[in-house]
């Protein structure tokens, strides 16, 4: 089963997408994971992209890309993934498109995590409380919430013309937006 959870920040989607990834039994595939990963094994690459994150910017597209097709492309990846954190722009769903579609696949569902910004922003503060990550200062997460808005938001529409857009209530408890969630995949599974 090919899925991405798409939504703002603090609307649940890692949480939701590592159950997802436990019960189906495919790799939960984060950009923002594997770059942090870069970050901490302190290569180039990783200082790169360190700098990048630490502003709330969005990393290049041509990195990101290439990041995802070797990640899609390893035997674990093959029976299936759940898409968290990417695409994050237009450019990045139609490079995923023709990736997907040039091995014959497809996505079966993009689930859609609806929450109000005050929640969302709320939540990543609480967020960074906790975990003290280094991009979780207000200021970067709000510079990441107006990319969301101005990069991400358009990609709803492109996802919504396919017919597999998937809206969740995520502006609920976490066992609430999972009710909902595996519901609606019992029926595109
Ligand atoms: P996240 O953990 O998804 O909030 O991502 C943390 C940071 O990693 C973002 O603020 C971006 O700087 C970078 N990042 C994650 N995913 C992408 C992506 N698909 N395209 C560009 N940058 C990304």
């Amino acid at each position: 089963m090919n899925l991405l959870v798409l939504g703002p920040q603090g609307a649940g989607k890692g949480t939701q997408a590592k159950r997802i990834a436990l019960e189906y039994g495919i790799p939960h595939v984060s950009t923002g994971d594997m770059f942090r990963a870069a970050q901490a094994e302190g290569t180039d690459f990783g200082k790169q992209v360190g700098a990048i994150m630490e502003s709330g910017k969005l990393v290049p597209d041509e990195l990101t890309i290439a990041m995802i097709a070797d990640r899609l492309s390893q035997p674990d990846a093959q029976a299936g993934f759940v898409l968290d954190g990417f695409p994050r722009n237009l450019a990045q769903a139609e490079a995923l498109d023709a990736m997907l579609s040039r091995i014959g696949r497809g996505l079966d569902a993009i689930l859609f995590f609806n929450i109000p910004d005050e929640v969302g922003m709320e939540r990543a503060l609480k967020r960074a409380e906790l975990e003290g990550r280094a991009d979780d200062t207000p200021e970067v997460i709000a510079k990441r919430l107006e990319i969301y808005h101005s990069e991400t938001e358009p990609i709803i529409e492109h996802y919504r013309a396919t017919g597999k857009l998937v809206p969740l209530h995520a502006d609920r408890t976490v066992d609430e937006v999972w009710s909902e969630l595996s519901d609606s995949l019992q029926v595109v599974a």
